[in-house]
């Protein structure tokens, strides 16, 4: 079966190898040959949104899927119902937008951090004010990795925020004083199947995810998380693999956002579970049996931003799986990640506290 893939980085690289041993076959969308996808696929190389383009990365795929998930619903229109589509492009218009996506959570009934639309300096005025601060201010659109946000710490803030990111549709949040970050991943199938990960505990840096370990074991939480991501996948209809990362405050999860895909926080699953997001995605898209979401140990990912170290002392290390995405380095870029996968969560944590050194 033939996969077609919008956006050729790194996620669409490790969804066509989880999906080569499969038999599937891979075509990428890109703008550049010059990718991750574009080593291991052959790539259609043209604007996401192009109508051209985009059918001649259809043409004879069995279904379309996703790298990338800023494109809109009208662009896809030109696929009219000649290929599926997972998921659907509704799904996607909910993740581009973090209002949108926190006016669902809302109507599902998930718990979020405060929060109100902003479109003036009097809106954001009467935001601080009704909401209270330290608060964050965000781009409801094409933010990524902690891009288009604004950390208000006080009224003196307020015009330098507007300055900053003023004149486009915004959201000012309550800033959450949480202990932990947790992101849940899991995949529904075109049949209804549901497959959900255990939790993945996240720290980042200036927004960018720095490291994760997984299993996180907590009940309660897992429950919780289990919960919202079954409503939002049953919401959507949803088919392939979608995250819900959360804040953790005082035992309870508070929803920050989703994304519509495979997730960096979940590029443990590829040593570290029996089954990896990235074939469960693509058995969920395809609709066969989704796979085990059953962690094997203690799994911590290290993401390697910027530069990417020498590769010899790490290969060096046992039980340490290397992946570097092949991109040239640039600030705050993910070029690559490894993982170590351990008996013990101990152990495990001994050994991040090495590799983050
Ligand atoms: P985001 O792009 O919304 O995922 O934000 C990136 C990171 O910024 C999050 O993972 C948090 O570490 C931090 N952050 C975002 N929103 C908030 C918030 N409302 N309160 C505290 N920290 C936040």
């Amino acid at each position: 079966m033939r996969v077609a893939i919008i956006g050729a980085g790194q996620l669409g690289q490790m969804l066509a190898l989880a999906g080569i041993p499969l038999g599937l076959q891979f075509r990428f969308l890109d703008r550049s040959a010059d990718t991750p996808g574009g080593r291991v696929a052959p790539i259609v190389v043209g604007e996401f949104e192009d109508p051209a383009k985009l059918l001649a990365l259809a043409a004879d795929a069995d279904v379309v899927t996703f790298d990338w998930e800023n494109i809109s619903a009208s662009a896809l229109a030109v696929l009219g119902n000649k290929v599926a589509i997972h998921p659907s492009p509704q799904a996607l218009a909910t993740s581009q937008d973090r209002l949108l996506e926190k006016q669902l959570f809302r109507q599902l009934n998930i718990p979020t951090p405060a929060f109100a639309a902003v479109d003036s300096r009097e809106q954001l005025r009467e935001a601080t004010r009704s909401i209270g601060l330290p608060g964050v201010l965000k781009t409801r659109r094409l933010g990524y990795d902690g891009k288009g946000q604004f950390v208000l710490r006080s009224e003196g803030d307020i015009g330098k925020a507007w300055k900053a990111l003023g004149a486009q549709p915004l959201i000012y949040e309550a800033f959450v004083k949480f202990t932990r970050e947790v992101s849940v991943i899991g995949a529904r199938s075109t049949g209804g199947e549901i497959a959900i990960y255990p939790l993945s505990a996240n720290v980042h840096h200036n927004g960018i995810l720095r490291h994760t370990t997984a299993p996180y074991s907590h009940r309660s939480l897992q429950q919780q998380a289990q919960r919202h991501l079954r409503r939002v996948l049953r919401h959507f209809d949803y088919a392939g693999v979608l995250t819900i990362e959360f804040f953790v405050v005082r035992g309870r999860l508070l929803a920050n956002e989703l994304a519509p895909r495979v997730h960096n926080s979940g590029h443990w699953t590829i040593e570290g579970a029996a089954t990896s997001q990235f074939e469960n995605h693509l058995r969920a898209i395809l609709g066969w049996p989704l796979g085990s979401t059953e962690a094997r140990g203690h799994s911590g990912m290290v993401n390697f931003i910027g530069t990417m170290p020498e590769a010899a002392p790490l290969l060096r290390q046992p039980n340490l799986h290397l992946h570097d995405y092949g991109k040239s380095p640039r600030a705050n870029r993910k070029l690559g990640h490894c993982t170590v996968v351990e008996r013990s969560a101990a152990r495990r944590d001994a050994r991040l506290r090495k590799l983050l050194k």
